[in-house]
């Protein structure tokens, strides 16, 4: 296929997939997306589509996940992996400022902001709705974080309408997916049905467009594009969790005594697994380190969790100072007081704290057993 004029739906192989992430990567972005590592998806610096986890999918449940291999070759063939993009765009560790002796004189020198300019590619619609709730908490209030928005302004989105929902999602409950409507630079969808393989590309911004130009591609055709609409409708209907939303800030918050907590708080480690694998979930503590001799100091910011113990120590005491109480505190945020606060929930339904909880607690189970379905709060579908 020639470069042809811009389409608004166009058809790229899989060679112009390739030729796609050389214009990125020929733009200056850093280009990150889903690799193999540790019998895991995880993002990770791709050179090119080889290092993309061709041929593999993703079981999921709670507490469960392992790769298997397709019976295709299908490059985004798998949901979501532990990682979400927040690794790069609010970093797990990041260094705010260093404090260096002059004699009697103190100099502070913040840190600058990172100059990395990303391309995300292969990011899910659930995914993009994470990043929009990041923004509103990260650069939509009155302190902004300065260096959240200095990648994000500058970040890259290729999306992926996905093909296959995993064993513990459930955007189609939170509106969130699995179909990518905004937010994206390229959508792709990925077509393996009819003998070809090929992606139907949509540019949804100025630099989309761009790329699409200088990249081999052709008109898609109506079948093609009914394909691509079938591809996300299947994927919506087989979801592997689903959660009643529309009702769970009164539900949750009129329902602070209710026997579950106690029930939870069995079980739950306190781990802050759920926490950190959650694409929302945005708390930090900072740590001042120095040397030795006194003469340098820095501050460092870190990712933290409301399941740990000094996250809400305060004059003398943890304020939270069990697992119920702690539960309680993370799920209410996530699912009701978030709605408060930011005016939406802070679940997008990827499903990662079910997957990467070591006992399986299931946030959509928690949901019906509050509910009172108890009936239905063991099943996971
Ligand atoms: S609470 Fe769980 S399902 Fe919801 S966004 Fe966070 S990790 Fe995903
Ligand atoms: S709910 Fe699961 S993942 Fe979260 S803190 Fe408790 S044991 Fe850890």
């Amino acid at each position: 296929m020639a470069a042809q004029t811009d389409d608004a739906r166009a058809i790229v192989t899989v060679d112009g997939l390739q030729a796609l992430l050389q214009a990125i990567q020929a733009r200056g972005y850093r280009a990150v997306g889903p690799t193999l590592q540790n019998q895991a998806i995880v993002y990770d610096d791709v050179e090119s589509i080889d290092d993309l986890p061709r041929g593999w999918t993703d079981e999921q449940d709670g507490g469960c996940y392992r790769l298997t291999r397709r019976s295709d070759d299908a490059l985004f063939g798998y949901a979501v992996g532990p990682q979400s993009w927040k690794k790069y765009l609010h970093p797990p560790k990041l260094r705010l400022w260093t404090a260096e002796h002059h004699g009697e004189d103190i100099s502070v020198t913040p840190e600058a902001s990172p100059g990395d300019r990303f391309a995300f590619i292969g990011v899910r619609a659930c995914e993009i709705r994470a990043i929009e709730i990041q923004d509103r908490v990260l650069v939509g209030g009155l302190h902004v974080d300065p260096h959240y928005k200095a990648l994000r302004e500058r970040a890259l989105i290729v999306a992926v309408n996905c093909a296959q929902a995993g064993g513990t999602c459930f955007c189609v409950s939170m509106q969130t997916g699995p179909r990518v409507k905004q937010g994206f630079d390229i959508a792709l969808t990925e077509l393996l049905d009819g003998g070809e393989h090929v992606f139907l590309l949509e540019a949804g911004s100025d630099e989309g467009h761009a790329l699409l130009a200088q990249i081999p591609h052709r008109t898609a055709s109506d079948d093609e594009i009914e394909a691509a609409d079938g591809v996300v409708e299947r994927t919506a209907s087989s979801m592997g969790r689903e959660m009643r939303s529309d009702d769970l800030n009164a539900l949750l918050m009129g329902s602070l005594d209710h026997p579950r907590w106690d029930e939870v708080a069995t079980r739950c480690l306190s781990c802050a697994n759920c926490t950190l694998v959650c694409p929302t979930c945005f708390c930090t503590s900072v740590e001042d380190v120095s040397d030795l001799a006194g003469e340098q100091a820095e501050r460092w910011r870190r990712w933290d969790s409301c399941f740990t113990m000094d996250f809400s120590y305060i004059h003398g005491g943890s304020v939270r100072a069990g697992a119920k109480s702690r539960y309680r505190q993370w799920m209410t945020h996530k699912l009701a007081t978030w709605i408060d606060q930011f005016g939406s929930s802070g679940c997008v339904g990827c499903g990662r704290c079910i997957t990467w909880c070591p006992v399986g607690i299931d946030i959509t189970e928690e949901v019906r057993a509050i509910r009172g379905d108890d009936a239905s709060a063991k099943e996971p579908r």
